[in-house]
This record gives structure tokens, sequence and C-alpha cells, in this order.
């Protein structure tokens, strides 16, 4: 079990599944953040309206309840990135003010984030990556955080955490307080003409919402990637003296390879890592979750990076996937003429952004003439990703890549020049 799940506060809701034909003004497809978020922003602006959402599993089974927690202003694409990182900022505050009043059990924390270079061909980059940042030396990051090898770290104050196994069960109570309705163990098996037909009832809408990001099956927009985290037991005050972090703040070696931690509301280190290979055909699969290998790997980076957790032990280790588009940008899109909406696309950086897309489809579903309809995921249309076996045999090549172009960086001190030309070839 995720560490997310395992320490929820109380035996999650188990809701009905789908037993008869509704009808309603919007049906969404999955109950993860970004089919919630869709949910609050219609009822928010509109409460009169009959919104029903249709999960194949439980609230918060995807990528939503098994994040590293981070709300983060990331966007994982240079395009557009000017008029959307201002929103995402202030998207953070938003979800912690709803945090406050609806899901205080969440312990959304806004500590910053630090990005952290082991190596100087990392800090020349982060010194080239700037941005609105803070660039700290070694003895400014080591007051923060005490992370062996450190040599300087960008500091971002927009970042918070939270635990997203109670957030995205909160945020489902929530909208349906609003009145929206949630069937459980109702997987849509078709989806066209207005109805969203599942194995015992169907719903019948004016707009369908798919939101199901890493599931999304069949489509050669987005493919799935892995993504693996794990976490220690509660560690002691006298090694969190050590080690730091007291703010809260999130953090990452600044490698290509991405990394993400976060100190728990009980006091745990929470980390997780990518590297894990692509799946041949787009495939899911729950062995996936749970690669051993990576997961050493990652402890092992883990106790690298904190020699005081030597002896500490690692209770849980989980995964769950990151949907990638083909040029690494996100979208939230509507077909007024076929009543089909959807959102995703995140690259792994969706908690935050699924917030702000979900409030953008509101606003074009509504049709308020809101600015957030001019931005530049909206209507985006997505290239296709090349068809297998050359789809396999690229993902897992630039995932090896990567890989190598960290370790280049180590051994030149320079900003890795396979990572620079990988960055034409995947056009991020
Ligand atoms: C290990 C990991 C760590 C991450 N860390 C971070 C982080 O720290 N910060 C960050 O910003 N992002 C992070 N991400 C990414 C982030 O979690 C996602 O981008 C975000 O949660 C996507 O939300 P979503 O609602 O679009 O998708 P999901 O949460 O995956 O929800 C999709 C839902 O659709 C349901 N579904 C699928 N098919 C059907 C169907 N046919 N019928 C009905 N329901 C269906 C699924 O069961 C699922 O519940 C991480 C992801 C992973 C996997």
């Amino acid at each position: 079990m995720n560490l997310w799940d395992a320490t929820l506060e109380s035996k999650p809701a188990e809701r009905e599944s789908l037993k008869k034909t509704e009808e309603v003004d919007v049906a969404i497809i999955g109950a993860g953040f970004t089919g919630l978020w869709s949910a609050f922003h219609l009822l928010t602006n509109n409460p009169g309206l009959k919104v029903a959402i249709v999960e194949k599993e439980r609230v918060g089974f995807g990528a939503s309840g098994r994040n590293g927690g981070w709300v983060s202003a990331f966007y994982p694409s240079e395009i557009g990135a000017d008029s959307v990182i201002p929103l995402l900022i202030r998207s953070i505050d938003e979800i912690g003010s709803f945090a406050s009043e609806f899901a205080p059990e969440s312990n959304f924390r806004k500590g910053g984030s630090l990005a952290i270079a082991r190596n100087k061909g990392q800090l020349k980059r982060l010194k080239a990556d700037l941005g609105s940042a803070t660039l700290l030396n070694q003895s400014e990051t080591l007051s923060k955080v005490e992370f062996n090898g450190a040599l300087g770290s960008l500091f971002t104050p927009n970042c918070a955490t939270i635990h997203p196994g109670r957030f995205v069960r909160a945020l489902a109570d929530h909208v349906e307080q609003l009145g929206a309705r949630i069937y459980e163990k109702s997987p849509a098996l078709r989806n066209s003409d207005h109805k969203v037909t599942t194995h015992t009832g169907a719903l019948i809408a004016n707009t369908v919402i798919s939101a199901t990001e890493a599931f999304a099956k069949g489509s050669r927009e987005r493919v799935p990637l892995y993504s693996l985290m794990v976490a220690t037991e509660p560690i002691s005050e006298k090694i969190w003296d050590e080690i730091g972090l007291r703010n809260g703040e999130s953090f990452a070696e600044a490698s290509h390879l991405v990394t993400y931690g976060q100190r728990t509301v009980d006091d745990r280190l929470a980390v997780g890592g990518r590297g894990a290979p692509y799946l041949f055909g787009s495939l899911l699969r729950s062995a996936a979750e749970n690669n051993s290998k990576v997961h050493d790997q990652i402890i092992t980076m883990v106790r690298e990076w904190f020699p005081p957790l030597a002896n500490t032990q690692f209770t849980h280790r989980w995964g769950g996937a990151v949907s990638v588009t083909r040029d690494w940008q996100p979208f939230a899109n509507l077909n007024r003429t076929t009543g089909q909406a959807k959102a995703g696309g995140y690259v792994g950086d969706g908690v935050t952004l699924s917030y702000l897309a979900a409030k953008t489809l509101a606003d074009l579903i509504l049709d308020n003439g809101s600015e957030l309809t001019k931005l530049p995921f909206v209507n985006h249309s997505v290239p296709l990703w090349e068809p297998e076996p050359f789809r396999w045999v690229g993902v897992n090549s630039v995932v090896k890549l990567i890989g190598l172009a960290d370790r280049e960086e180590a051994f030149t001190n320079q900003p890795s020049l396979i990572a620079k030309s990988l960055s034409r070839v995947t056009g991020n």
C-alpha cells in the first residue's frame, strides 16, 4: 500500500456504482484532481448545474492519490510558460485557501522548494535557469538542508506540500456537498454521442469531460511513464535536527532524471524519482509500480543524500503513471459540436496544473468569456506519438539517455551535451 493510503485519518468512503441512466449537464470520467476540480469549478460558478462523475476504481485511485505532494508552479513546456506560471503561482494560494477551509488534515504547508546542485555542471545549469528563484550558495543551502555534497541551490517560495491522499478525498467530499454525484467502481466503457456508458448504467450529458490522464486508453496523444516513490519510517527529532527542512521545504537534486522529496506530516521522508521503463503499447501494469530495481536505486540515492539515514527503515514503496504528450505541452480542450472536453498531459506536474486546467475547462464550458480561455494550452492540438515499435524504442532510449546525461555532468562538471541534444529531439 502506498504511504498516503496507509496514513489516511479514517477509512475512506466507498461510493455506490452507477446503476441507472441519468441525465446531467456535465458528465466527468475520472475522479482524480482534474475530474474533481472540474466539478468544483463548474458548481462554484453555477450551483444549479447537474454534474456526475464516474470513476473506474475509487476516488484518488490514479496519480492524484499517489503523488509526491508538491503543489508547485512548474509548467512542463517553455511554450506559453510566461503567461501560465503567474496563474499557477496564484493557484497554489487558492489551493491553500481550499485546504485551510475544507481539507486541514491534508497539511498544506507552503515552505518553498529547493533544487540542489551536487556537481558544478548542475550548478551552472541552476545559475542559467535562475528565473524568479533565488540562488543560494553552499552554506545558505546547508543551513536549510544538510544535503550531502551540496554546492548550492535554487530556492523558490512558490511551492507547498500536501498529503495527497487526504486532500483528494476531502476534495471529493466537498464536491458532493456542492451537489455533484460520484459513482465509484464504474468504468466508462463507451463515450460517444453525449452518452457515457458503464456496465450497469449510463450518463446522458450536454458535455462530457475525459479526466483519465495516464489511463487514456488507445490514444497516441499521451504515453504513460512510471514515477516511483519510497518513504521512510517516522524519523527521530535528533536526525531531523541534523537534516533540517525545518520549514517543510520540498527538495530535489538538480539532476536531469526527475527526483522529488518532502518531509511528511508525520515526520517521514517521502522521495520519488523517474527512470522506470516505458511499457510497449503504453500498457499499464501494477507490477511496473513495484519495480524493485528502481525502488532500490531511489533508496540508495536518498541514503547518499542523507548519511544520517543509514539505519532508517524504508517502510513504503509504490508508484504510478504520469502522462507525457509528444510536445510536452498540456491541454484543456472543448469541442462544442461533439460536447467532448478533456484536460491533461501534465508530464508529472499535475497537482497545481490540474486545478488551473480544470478551472479553465469550467470557464470554457460555461462560456463566460474568462481570460483563462485564452491560455496557450486551451484547445491545443496535441501531436501524436509515433506508432509502435518506434515509440517503445524512442521513449526508452530517451529515459536511458537522461540517466547518462546525469553521469556525463557529474564526470565533466559541465552542463550535459547529451541533455542539450535531447531537448532538441523532445522539443522541450
Ligand atoms: C508517483 C507520482 C508522483 C507525482 N508527484 C507529483 C508532484 O509531487 N507534484 C505534481 O504536481 N504532480 C505530481 N505527479 C503528477 C500528478 O499526480 C498528476 O499529474 C495528477 O494527479 C493528474 O490528475 P488527474 O486527475 O488528471 O489524473 P489521475 O489522478 O490519474 O486520475 C484519473 C482517474 O481516471 C480514472 N479512470 C481512468 N479510466 C477510466 C474510465 N474508463 N472510467 C472511469 N474512470 C477512469 C482512474 O481510475 C483515475 O482515478 C506525480 C505522479 C505520480 C504517479
